[in-house]
C-alpha cells in the first residue's frame, strides 16, 4: 500500500503540482503578454503615421523647390531674389517668410525694415544665414532632387534653446538628465511610453531621442547640395527653414520659413487616416517638442499626453515631435487580462480538483481492495476452521459409537444428534460458500414458484428448533392465521431464514431467547416481513450496513471466539433482493438484534386456496 501511494505521489501528484505551479506563474504574466502584443500592434500604427508625417514635409520641400523654379522662370534671378519674400508668399501658403541669400552670406530678402514677421526673421536668422554665427541645427538636404523620403539628419539647437530646458519639460527631465550620459547633440525625450511597450525593454533607448543636433554655419550646411531643410529651436520655438538652389544661379539660395500653423493643418488629415477598425480602441496624437498635441485623431480626446501607450519620433524633419498612440479605455486591457486570468485560473483549479478527486478515488479503491484481500485471507482461515470443528466432532462421536463403548441409549441418541447437527452445519457452510461463488459468477439460478411463506418459515424454524432447544434456547414463534402467498424460490428463502437463525444463536451472548414473527405491512407498498430477534449484544455501532458486505465480520473470530465466514448476511441480502425484497438490521428494543426479511406482496398474494387454484 505504501509503495503504491509513493508511486502515485511521485508519478501523478508531484508532476501535477509542478505543472499547476508553472501554470499559476504564467497566469501572473498574462497582463504583460497582452500588453506586449497590443503594444507591438500599435507601435506599427505609430510608426506608419510618423512616416506619413515625415513624407508630408518632404512633399512640401519638393513643392517649394518647384515654386522657386516657376518664379525664376518668370524673371531674372537677382530681381526675383530682391523681392523674393513678396513674390513667394502669395503663391506659397506654407511660407511664413521667404528669403534669398548669397552663398557668401548676403541676405538679399526679406528687408529688415519691412513687415514685422520679416523683421523678426532677420533678427533670428540674419547672423546665421550671413555665416556670421554657427548654431545648433537639425538639417536635411538632397542632391539634385533625390527622393525626399530619404533619411534626414536632424540636429538640435544650442543648449539654451533646447526643448529639454523648456518649462514644460524641465521638471520631468531634470532627474533623468542627471542620470543619463548623453552624447553631444543628444537629448532626452519628453514622452515616455507606458510599461509593456516594446521599447520598454531598453530603458535608455526609450528615454533618449533618436535625433541629435550639430553645430554648423549655414554655408557649411548648404555645401554642394541643391535643396534641404533646416530645423532650429529659437527660444524654445521650432523654426523649420526650407531652402533651394536653382541651376539658374547656383550662387543664390532661396528659402522659406515654414508656417507651423499651415503645417499643423496639413498634419491633421494624417492622424485622421487611422484604421476605422482601431478607432474604437485607440486615439493617435501628433505631439510637438513640448509634448503638446498638434493633431488628434479623435475630436475632444484628452489624456496624459506625456504617457502614451506607444510613441514614435517623427524624425529629423520635425525634431522631437512624436506620433503617440493612447488607449481609449486603458482599463479594458487589464479587464481582458483579468478575465483571461480568471478563466485559466478556474481551469487550473478544476484540473487540480479532478486530479485530487481521482487520487482520492484511487486511494479509496485501493483501501477497499486491500480490505477485501485481507477479508478473503480471513475467510479462508475462518472457513477452514468452520470445516474443521464439525468434522472433528463428527469423527470423535462416530468413533465412540463405532467402538461400541457407549451403551446407554440416551447417550447414543445424544451423540447421533450431535453428529446430525454438525453435519447440517457443514452442509450449511458449504451451501453458503457454493452459493456465494455462483452469485459472484452470476450463475445462481432461482426456481420461482408460488408458495406459502408462513408454511415455509414455520417448517424451517421447526426443523432448526430441536438443535436450538438442545443448546438451551427457547424459540418463540407467532404464526399468522392465514397463508401469505408469494412467488419465491423455496430453498433459497429457507437458506435465508436458517442463516438468520444461526446468527441469532451464534451472537446470543448467553441470552438464549429467540423470537420469530411474520407480519404484513401495507405501507408504503404492501409487503410481508419475517423478523428474527435475539437478546444478544447486537451489532456494534457503525457496522450496521457493513455486516452485509462480503467477508465482513463485526465480531472477529479471534477476539470473540465465534466462528463464521462473513458470507451469511451477504447471501441473505442477495437472495432477498433477487426476490424484490431486502434484509435489514435494527437494534431490538430491550437489547439484541432484529433482522427483518422483507418480501413484496404482489399479484400472488392471497389465501392458500386462491394460490393453489392459480397453480
Ligand atoms: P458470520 O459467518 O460471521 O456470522 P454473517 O454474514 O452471517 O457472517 O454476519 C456478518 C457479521 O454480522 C457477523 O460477523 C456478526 O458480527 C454480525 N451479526 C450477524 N448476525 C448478528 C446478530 N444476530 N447479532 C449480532 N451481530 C450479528
Amino acid at each position: 500500500m505504501k509503495k503504491i501511494a509513493l508511486v502515485f505521489v511521485l508519478a501523478v501528484f508531484v508532476p501535477s503540482l509542478v505543472l499547476a505551479l508553472l501554470a499559476v506563474r504564467s497566469l501572473r504574466d498574462q497582463q504583460l503578454i497582452l500588453e506586449r502584443q497590443q503594444s507591438l500592434l500599435y507601435q506599427g500604427v505609430a510608426d506608419s503615421m510618423a512616416k506619413e508625417a515625415d513624407n508630408l514635409l518632404g512633399r512640401m520641400q519638393h513643392e517649394f523647390g518647384e515654386q522657386v523654379e516657376t518664379l525664376l522662370a518668370n524673371g531674372q534671378a537677382p530681381e526675383v531674389a530682391r523681392s523674393f519674400d513678396e513674390r513667394l508668399r502669395p503663391t506659397c501658403a506654407a511660407a511664413e517668410v521667404g528669403f534669398a541669400v548669397t552663398l557668401n552670406g548676403v541676405l538679399i530678402s526679406p528687408s529688415p525694415v519691412s513687415r514685422p514677421a520679416a523683421q523678426l526673421f532677420c533678427a533670428d536668422f540674419g547672423k546665421f544665414l550671413g555665416n556670421r554665427e554657427s548654431a545648433e541645427v537639425y538639417s536635411w538636404k538632397t542632391k539634385n532632387g533625390a527622393n525626399y523620403n530619404n533619411s534626414k539628419l536632424i540636429v538640435s539647437d544650442n543648449a539654451a534653446n533646447s526643448p529639454a530646458q523648456s518649462p514644460v519639460a524641465a521638471n520631468d527631465l531634470e532627474q533623468l538628465t542627471k542620470n543619463s550620459n548623453l552624447g553631444k547633440g543628444q537629448q532626452l525625450r519628453n514622452v515616455y511610453p507606458q510599461q509593456g511597450a516594446p521599447m520598454a525593454t531598453d530603458n535608455n533607448a526609450q528615454q533618449i531621442s533618436k535625433v541629435a543636433s550639430s553645430e554648423a554655419e549655414f554655408r557649411e550646411l548648404v555645401g554642394d547640395e541643391t535643396e534641404g531643410t533646416i530645423a532650429r529651436f529659437v527660444e524654445n520655438k521650432l523654426n523649420v527653414l526650407l531652402w533651394h538652389r536653382s541651376p539658374h544661379d547656383t550662387n543664390l539660395v532661396f528659402g522659406a520659413e515654414l508656417s507651423l500653423q499651415h503645417l499643423k493643418e496639413n498634419l491633421q488629415p494624417v492622424v485622421e487616416q487611422l484604421d476605422p477598425a482601431l478607432c474604437g480602441d485607440i486615439a493617435v496624437a501628433l505631439l510637438d517638442d513640448t509634448a503638446r498635441p498638434v493633431a488628434v485623431s479623435k475630436a475632444g480626446f484628452q489624456a496624459n499626453w506625456k504617457h502614451p501607450f506607444v510613441a514614435t519620433e517623427v524624425g529629423e524633419a520635425l525634431p522631437h515631435w512624436e506620433m503617440a498612440v493612447y488607449l481609449l479605455d486603458p482599463e479594458k486591457l487589464a479587464k481582458s487580462a483579468q478575465t483571461l486570468k480568471l478563466t485559466l485560473g478556474l481551469l487550473i483549479v478544476m484540473l487540480l480538483a479532478a486530479i485530487g478527486a481521482g487520487g482520492w478515488l484511487i486511494v479509496t479503491d485501493l483501501n477497499r481492495q486491500l480490505a477485501l484481500a485481507r477479508q478473503k485471507t480471513d475467510f479462508v482461515s475462518n472457513v477452514s476452521h468452520e470445516l474443521k470443528t464439525p468434522l472433528t466432532s463428527i469423527r470423535m462421536f462416530s468413533e465412540l459409537l463405532a467402538e461400541g463403548r457407549v451403551i446407554e441409549p440416551e447417550k447414543r441418541q445424544s451423540y447421533l444428534n450431535i453428529i446430525t447437527a454438525e453435519a447440517s452445519r457443514l452442509t450449511r457452510l458449504i451451501n453458503n460458500v457454493l452459493d456465494f461463488s455462483r452469485m459472484e459468477r452470476g450463475e445462481k439460478k432461482y426456481n420461482f414458484q408460488k408458495c406459502d411463506l408462513v408454511d415455509l418459515v414455520r417448517e424451517t424454524v421447526e426443523t432448526y428448533r430441536p438443535h436450538l432447544e438442545s443448546n438451551g434456547f427457547r424459540v418463540h414463534a407467532t404464526w399468522p392465521e392465514s397463508a401469505v402467498m408469494i412467488n419465491c424460490d423455496r430453498d433459497a428463502l429457507a437458506q435465508v431464514v436458517v442463516n438468520l437463525l444461526s446468527n441469532a444463536e451464534k451472537y446470543s451472548h448467553g441470552q438464549k431467547e429467540i423470537a420469530v414473527e411474520i407480519g404484513s405491512v401495507p405501507e408504503p407498498l404492501p409487503h410481508v416481513e419475517v423478523r428474527i430477534m435475539d437478546c444478544g449484544t447486537g451489532v456494534p455501532r457503525g457496522c450496521e450496513e457493513r455486516i452485509f458486505e462480503q467477508f465482513y465480520r463485526a465480531h472477529d473470530s479471534l477476539s470473540s471466539g465465534i466462528q463464521g465466514s462473513g458470507l451469511g448476511l451477504t447471501l441473505a441480502r442477495q437472495i432477498a433482493r433477487a426476490h424484490g425484497g431486502d434484509v435489514a438490521y435494527r437494534p431490538r428494543e430491550g437489547g439484541g438484534s432484529c433482522f427483518t426479511l422483507r418480501l413484496p406482496l404482489g399479484a400472488f398474494t392471497g389465501s392458500k386456496s386462491q394460490a393453489e387454484s392459480t397453480q
